[in-house]
């Protein structure tokens, strides 16, 4: 149930609702609009009686909220959202490039590449410190020096850092440096992660889950927004099939999915779903056609070298195809 404030409504006849809502044991989150306030009703089993509300004063309507993603979807919130970085914007008319290693593995490396990708046009530095490896004698990434390599490269370039928290033991030391903590694909469903983002006051990049449905995908969302975060932007990074060609499979049909249910932005992560360089930059210019919010690409100026996922990431030179110059 969305309960739609009046454009006159009072703090008093705000809080009043709110009252009444949790009088009836429910939990009442206001979403504060650019016209007028409306209040979300969660937590409440099977349908709430809208006459409970539509007679308070300050109240225009009561209306529900049929999808289970609740603050997430467009029901609660018809305007798109629009997260802003450190002046980075994403989300709504926004096209938001993030560049970057898979992995931090030295200050030269970052650096170098942070460089290189911020004259392509990236606008947000990617990479892991803490990295989620299929192999356990695989790299696992620098850690808290990788942390700390991300800040000093951050203060160089100026530019935003994402960086993946991998558990909830980690998740403080990444939230003390990263700008936008990610949540990888393995990680979407591991909800006390999700619960303990949602309490964070950094915003969240919350991919798709290797083989999780678009509304799997859409509740996980709603877990981060439901502990009162309500900075988080998708990731769609394609999705595990029968296919061999590439890594995953791309599922471009996500993007208009998600913003017709959604008001959160969507980003695509062309490099995960390829896995292969050959692909990324044509799966990049499909991603802009279906109307995502800006990519996430990787990019190793050594790719050669990379210590993880150096066949996917793309040269530097070829970034600035991906920021359309
Ligand atoms: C990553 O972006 O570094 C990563 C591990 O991606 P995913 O979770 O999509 O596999
Ligand atoms: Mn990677």
């Amino acid at each position: 149930m969305l309960i739609v404030m009046t454009k006159k409504a009072t703090p008093a006849e705000i809080e009043a609702v709110v009252a009444t809502i949790e009088s009836k044991g429910f939990m009442a989150r206001p979403i504060p609009g650019g016209e007028r306030v409306a209040i979300c009703v969660l937590h409440n089993e099977g349908a709430v009686e809208a006459s409970f509300f539509g007679g308070l004063p300050g109240v225009k309507e009561a209306i529900p909220v049929t999808r289970p993603y609740k603050l997430v979807s467009r029901e609660s919130q018809a305007h798109d959202t629009v997260i802003d970085i450190g002046g980075v914007l994403v989300g709504n008319g926004h096209f938001t490039l993030i560049a970057g290693p898979c992995a931090v593995e030295s200050e030269h490396q970052a650096l170098t590449i942070a460089r290189l990708v911020k004259k392509a046009g990236a606008h947000m530095l990617r990479g892991g410190a803490f990295k989620p490896r299929t192999s356990p004698y695989a790299f696992q990434g620098l850690g808290e020096e990788g942390l700390k390599i991300l800040a000093r490269v951050r203060e160089d370039t100026g530019m935003p850092v994402v960086t993946e928290a991998i558990d909830n033991e980690t998740f403080d030391l990444v939230e003390e440096y990263a700008d936008v903590i990610q949540i990888g694909a393995r990680s979407m469903q591991n909800f006390s992660l999700l619960r303990r983002a949602g309490k964070s006051a950094k915003p969240v990049l919350l991919k798709r889950g290797l083989a999780a449905t678009i509304d799997e995908w859409l509740m996980a969302a709603e877990y981060v927004m439901e502990g009162g975060n309500t900075r988080v932007i998708l990731c769609e990074r394609g999705v595990r099939t029968f296919a061999h060609h590439s890594r995953n499979t791309l599922d471009l049909s996500a993007v208009p999915v998600v913003r017709q249910e959604s008001h959160l932005p969507v980003l695509i992560d062309p490099s995960h779903a390829a896995g292969r360089r050959d692909q990324v930059i044509p799966l990049s210019r499909a991603a802009a056609a279906v109307g995502c919010h800006g990519l996430m690409v990787e990019v190793h100026h050594e790719p050669g070298k990379a210590l993880s996922d150096g066949a996917q990431s793309l040269y530097p030179s070829s970034s600035r195809t991906c920021a359309g110059r």
